[in-house]
């Protein structure tokens, strides 16, 4: 469980009415009754406490946070962290702004594109953690988040049941970026087994290349899990020679591009893909 003071309970309580405050005059979440915003946001949010994973005083960037999810929660529940809010829009990060001046929290707010910021000496591998929940797919995010983290820290994801399915394009994202996806944990929400997420935990092992993140623009969602994910079993490639092999290439089209030629020789050797390479 997850254990949360009257300073707490109180600081909760004043963060929904502030909520419901701004709420009434702009578009700032999805209005939910009281029990399902306790659970699907303050609960759902608090879910890396319950795995033990921020220690006190740990550095965290929520990328993408809009109203404060998962941050605040987090923030109210260990005012330790050292919480730092992005979002892209600005009136989400007013709003924050507003939010911790009254709620009597100390927290650092940007406004800005998680691409942009993390390529600013101030965040780059600034953090001992990336937090990020409903931003985009777990590759997508993997590109987001690690970028901001340092060495020997952590980027934790928030994801459906479907994760799975975007496991090979996200183990593949990871270690371009300098990251390993360590699995999921689950976080479920007492009564709510429909709609409980996992965290995808991802540690930062080595350095982001200077060519991540890319602008979107450069970011073909799909292309983590081009064609070459499917004819190969990609994860066991990457487990097996990834590392070794694609050590050195500077960026994804350098990657692909090693990948391609290793393919076309295991394939003129009569092998099938990187099943004859891990042999
Ligand atoms: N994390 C919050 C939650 O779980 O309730 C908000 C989720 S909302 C669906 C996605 C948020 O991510 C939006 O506030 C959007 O502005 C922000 N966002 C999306 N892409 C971003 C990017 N590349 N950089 C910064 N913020 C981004």
């Amino acid at each position: 469980g997850i254990a949360a003071d009257e300073t707490a309970l109180d600081r909760f309580e004043a963060f929904h009415a502030i909520l419901d405050e701004y709420n009434a005059r702009m578009d700032l979440t999805a209005v939910l009754d009281e029990d399902e915003r306790v659970d699907r946001h303050d609960l759902d949010s608090a879910a890396p406490l319950a795995h033990g994973l921020l220690m006190p005083g740990t550095k965290v960037i929520d990328v993408g946070t809009g109203a404060g999810f998962p941050g605040m929660p987090l923030l109210i529940l260990r005012p330790d962290l050292q919480m730092t809010f992005l979002d892209a829009l600005n009136k989400r990060i007013l709003f924050l702004e507003d939010a911790l001046a009254r709620l009597g929290l100390k927290a650092e707010t940007l406004h800005a594109r998680a691409e942009d910021a993390a390529k600013m000496a101030a965040h780059r591998e600034q953090y001992d953690a990336a937090v990020s929940r409903a931003v985009a797919n777990a590759a997508t995010l993997e590109e987001l988040t690690l970028p901001f983290v340092q060495k020997g820290g952590v980027a934790i994801a928030w994801k459906g049941p479907g994760v799975a399915e975007e496991m090979t394009a996200a183990r593949r994202a990871a270690f371009l970026l300098g990251g390993t996806v360590r699995g999921t944990v689950d976080a479920p929400i007492p009564g709510r087994d429909d709609w409980a997420h996992v965290l995808l935990l991802t540690d930062k092992t080595g350095t982001t290349p200077k060519a991540y993140p890319r602008k979107p623009e450069r970011r073909t969602e799909n292309r983590w899990a081009s064609e070459y994910g499917r004819e190969m079993n990609a994860d066991e490639a990457i487990d097996r020679i990834g590392a070794h092999a694609f050590a050195d290439a500077k960026d994804e089209w350098e990657w692909m591009k090693k990948a391609d030629l290793l393919l076309c020789e295991a394939k003129r050797a009569g092998g099938q893909g990187f099943g004859w390479i891990s042999k």
